[in-house]
């Protein structure tokens, strides 16, 4: 069932690495079938943070789907996700947290939603990138009575500058949900006062907000600058230069820097039209892209990130590893995940040197396993 030993392995620092998993957990000592990770090396099962869709759903437009995303990103490397719906009408919403309370059909296999990140509807009409403007909203408290973490909200986007933001940001804190900065006109001095409230993180940095200037920092600045924020970062080689990644790689660290794939249906299909919310984008080349040329999400796994990641900063695999692990964890608050210590959850990527998946465990089932 949920036994397991991995044999043969790497640590992220290459020291050789045997796991053992029982009932669902890294045990000190296991039994049960072997799985030989000879030349491969273990990373804690990848968490991706912002997820659109995959596999040519979208989870916006059809977020009953929600579960096979899950199945599907399970090839990709991921044991846990977070489920995004970008700025939609409430029925889009409430249909995906019927979804994810329903809880996966019988037999169902993949990586586990953590609960929803709602992209929007608060965000600024100036930054909302490819989000449609017909369902934008100015924050209200009484919006949101229903959201909560344990309703199955876990993350919100807002632009803080929106009039009655900073008192939604309170209001969304002090039920659980992790407030993310984004899609944003803030200065630097707006992101401030929404960490104050209790924002910890900024949703994409550099993409949908205003550029760092020397005397208007912005949302840029003020998680570069030392407010705290934990900066989710598109690394899929599109959304930025190499130079402004290496640089914000430099300011903010592993335990700061937050990869997130930010994909869409497009992962896995060829280049051509994709659905994503109620809009066609097209894919192309590694993008995804409006009929205007607007970056929508990408078309990147994870890993594909992680790989960007590395080969742009010159990082070690253990740093790059923590954005998409213990990074993720600790903002989520999980100490069950991101780490391979005795006690945490089963959950095992198995990468090859250069981090193609070899094969995903899922609480000591192996749920891909490339042939
Ligand atoms: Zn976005």
């Amino acid at each position: 069932m949920s036994e397991l030993l991995i044999r043969h392995g790497s640590d992220v620092h290459g020291t050789p690495l045997d796991l053992a998993v029982s009932g669902g957990q890294v045990v000190e000592h296991g039994d049960g079938p072997i799985l030989d990770a000879t030349g491969l090396y273990l990373l804690p099962g990848l968490l991706d943070l912002q997820v659109n869709g995959c596999a040519g759903i979208d989870i916006t437009a059809e977020p009953t789907r929600l579960w096979e995303v899950g199945t599907a990103l399970a090839s990709h490397g991921v044991t846990a996700f977070v489920p995004t719906v970008i700025t939609s009408s409430p029925a889009a919403r409430d249909q995906a947290l019927q979804t994810l309370t329903a809880g996966p059909p019988v037999g169902w296999l993949g990586a586990v939603p953590l609960g929803l990140h709602f992209e929007g509807p608060f965000i600024s009409p100036a930054r909302k990138g490819a989000h449609p403007a017909q369902w934008l909203r100015t924050p209200e408290v009484d919006l949101v009575t229903a959201w909560s973490r344990s309703a199955g909200v876990l993350m919100v986007t807002v632009a803080p500058e929106l009039p009655g933001a900073i008192d939604l940001v309170r209001a969304l804190t002090a039920r659980g949900i992790i407030v993310s900065v984004g899609h944003t006109d803030a200065s630097a001095a707006q992101v401030v006062e929404a960490v104050k409230a209790g924002a910890r993180c900024l949703t994409h940095l550099g993409n949908a907000m205003p550029p760092l200037r020397p005397r208007q920092p912005g949302p840029v600045g003020a998680a570069l600058g030392g407010s705290g924020l934990v900066a989710g970062v598109i690394a899929d080689g599109h959304h930025h230069d190499p130079l402004f990644l290496s640089a914000v790689w430099r300011a903010l660290g592993p335990r700061r820097f937050l990869t997130v794939s930010d994909t869409t249906a497009a992962l896995g299909l060829a280049d051509g039209p994709v659905r994503l919310g109620d809009q066609e984008v097209v894919v192309s080349d590694g993008t995804v892209r409006l009929a205007d040329g607007t970056l929508a999400g990408s078309a990147a796994s994870l890993t594909d990130c992680l790989r960007t990641l590395r080969h742009t900063t010159g990082c070690s695999l253990a740093d790059a590893a923590a954005t998409a692990t213990s990074t993720a964890a600790d903002l989520l608050g999980d100490s069950q995940r991101g780490r391979l210590d005795v006690g945490a959850r089963g959950d095992v990527t198995l990468v090859d040197a250069d981090l193609c998946v070899v094969a995903t465990v899922v609480g000591g089932r192996v749920v891909y396993g490339r042939s």
